[in-house]
């Protein structure tokens, strides 16, 4: 994976100039409509105070959930605005008017450092089919494009990939020190190196697996992965998730990571249900004795020790994906272990994907970690060394 070599918002003279900003707004909202986590706003702060200090007038594009080109007010973004307006202490814009309608002097009446924002692009079918037209409509409205939307990166959508054809272009700070924190530990990580991948699938891992397997030192696989890699040493898995053409793959894996010397691990115990629901009768048994018909659902605690002494040993730590059934109660403990254990490391611990957030926050542990991804897809997309779209489309330094 190469390493940011494109324009940031510090290498682009924005003084008092119309900045179209692309931030990645998809909050969570609750049951009345009001923002559960303000995460993704908060990290998008720091670019937004750098050009309200650089006088900028700043335009706001974000999306919101998926409203599949149709306009749902469920998935306004005006509290958004609301709390923009709350923590900034300044009046925000909300255009909630049809863009294609706006003229590009829409803007023209923002003054130095007011921020404008406007209601969710994908309430507007041609964002997600990177309409070039739209692209150049919101290009229109500003002098500089700066893209902030880390999460949705890996997508090429009019406001993040179209929209830079058109205009001087950088990223803002978060999408700078996401790519650059992944590019170090990537590239260069303080050893002993450990990757802990969970999940459910081999399939949405794989390109993963293969990238990472020639850089770390330990690579712990669990969760509903783990039962593939079981099955192809030989253990028998009950009705476990099992991904059958992906069983050589799984093979191929273990004796790669043999040859390199990597030390691959996967659980050495397991919780598992009778079957796959919340409040299912469980056992713990070790891996080389599940029973016939039961479904393993987290790791067990001798699993919860191995690894918690692997990080505790560890100087760089990725983690992505649960190492159990998260969603439920009862099959969480070993995800939570693991974030404990991350938390109580000394290690630069990098955390991504949904789940493993989600059990950071859980316990309000995001202060001891060093770096919590705002992108599932996006990270995962780099630590397969992939390149983003959205991210190359930005013009080089
Ligand atoms: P991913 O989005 O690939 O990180 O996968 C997250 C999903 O993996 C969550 O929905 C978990 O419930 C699921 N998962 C974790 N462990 C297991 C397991 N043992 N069996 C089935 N699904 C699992």
């Amino acid at each position: 994976m190469n390493c940011l070599n494109k324009k940031s918002v510090e290498d682009i003279n924005v003084f008092e100039k119309k900045v179209l900003l692309r931030c990645d707004f998809n909050v969570p909202l609750d049951g009345n409509g009001n923002i559960s986590n303000t995460k993704r706003i908060d990290d998008s702060l720091q670019t937004i105070r750098y050009l309200i200090k650089n006088n900028a007038k700043i335009i706001i594009i974000s999306h919101l959930g998926r409203p599949n080109g149709s306009k749902k007010p469920e998935l306004s973004l005006k509290p958004v605005a609301d709390y923009l307006t709350k923590i900034l202490n300044v009046n925000v814009r909300f255009i909630s008017d049809d863009i294609k309608k706006l003229s590009k002097e829409a803007f023209d009446s923002l003054k130095n450092s007011e921020i404008a924002l406007l209601e969710n692009i994908r309430f507007y079918k041609e964002e997600q089919l990177n309409d070039l037209d739209f692209a150049k409509k919101l290009a229109s409205f500003a002098d500089i494009f700066v893209n902030d939307a880390f999460g949705t990166a890996h997508r090429a959508h009019a406001s993040t990939q179209g929209v830079a054809k058109f205009l001087p272009s950088g990223c803002g700070f978060l999408i700078k020190n996401e790519v650059n924190i992944l590019c170090k530990i990537l590239n260069n990580p303080e050893r002993p190196f450990l990757a802990i991948l969970g999940g459910s699938k081999v399939s949405d891992k794989i390109g993963v697996i293969n990238n990472l397997i020639d850089k770390v030192d330990t690579l712990i696989i669990a969760g509903g992965m783990a039962y593939t890699f079981l099955n192809a040493l030989g253990y028998s898995i009950g009705d476990s998730i099992f991904e059958a053409d992906k069983v050589s793959l799984a093979a191929d894996i273990i004796t790669k990571a043999k040859d390199l010397n990597v030390r691959l691990v996967l659980p050495v115990d397991n919780v598992v249900g009778e079957n796959f629901r919340a409040d299912t009768n469980s056992l713990i048994v070790d891996s080389d004795s599940i029973p016939e018909g039961y479904i393993g659902l987290d790791i067990g605690p001798k699993s919860e020790r191995l690894f918690s002494d692997i990080i505790e040993d560890s100087k760089t730590i990725l983690w992505n994906g649960p190492v159990g059934v998260f969603e439920w109660e009862n099959f969480r403990h070993g995800t939570l272990k693991i974030a404990q254990a991350i938390a109580n490391s000394n290690a630069i611990s990098v955390v991504g994907g949904g789940d493993s957030a989600a059990a950071i926050n859980l316990l309000g542990l995001e202060n001891c970690i060093s770096h919590l991804s705002t992108g599932g897809g996006a990270s995962l997309a780099l630590l397969e060394g992939k390149n983003l779209p959205a991210i190359d489309a930005l013009d080089d330094k």
